[in-house]
């Protein structure tokens, strides 16, 4: 699995800035067979007894492709964890720190019931940031998260050592 997706990313280098060599996924959702086959993997963690969960969380912007097909595969519901200002209900949300500046994410306030279990997905994992911010906001509905999934990790930022006792789980490691 891990080579099949290091050969569906693309590096693009000085994106989007410069200095970073932004991992692309474009190549890997474009490819039909080893979308399904990330999908499947990920889904398969959490088919089985106390593993399963009752919804799937899914963060702006590509981790809205990842987790719907993911939520699908599961046969349980996806929650959108959005950039501030687009949801239209009652929201609740959490600010966190970028490299340069910050950013806003939010949830409806009744995304989740009191105790659900929630699969939180994501793209990437870099530095962690988003992946605190997201989890804890849904902790804050109520839910219990039972752990981030990931396509990629970006090892060398150490989102994983960041993200502490929450639980990471990612398909492919670079660095
Ligand atoms: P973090 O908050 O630093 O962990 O960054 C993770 C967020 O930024 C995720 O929502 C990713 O989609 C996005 N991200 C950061 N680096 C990359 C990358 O190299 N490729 C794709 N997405 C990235």
């Amino acid at each position: 699995m891990s080579d099949l997706i290091a050969s569906r990313l693309r590096d693009v280098p000085d994106f989007p800035r410069t200095g970073v060599v932004f991992k692309d996924i474009t190549p890997l959702l474009g490819d039909g067979d080893a979308f399904g086959e990330v999908v499947r993997a990920l889904a398969a963690r959490h088919t089985q007894g106390e593993s399963r969960v009752d919804v799937v969380a899914g963060v702006e912007a590509r981790g809205f492709i990842i987790g719907a097909a993911l939520a699908h595969e599961l046969g349980v519901g996806f929650v959108p964890v959005r950039k501030a200002g687009k949801l239209p209900g009652e929201t609740v949300q959490s600010t966190y720190d970028l490299e340069y500046g910050s950013a806003t994410i939010e949830v409806h306030v009744d995304a989740v019931t009191p105790g659900q279990r929630v699969l939180l997905v994501d793209d990437v994992l870099a530095t962690g940031g988003t992946a605190i911010a997201a989890w804890d906001l849904l902790t804050r509905c109520g839910a219990d998260v039972v752990e981030l999934t990931t396509i990629v990790e970006l090892a060398f930022l150490d989102g994983r050592a960041a993200m502490g006792e929450r639980a990471v789980h990612a398909l492919h490691v670079v660095g």
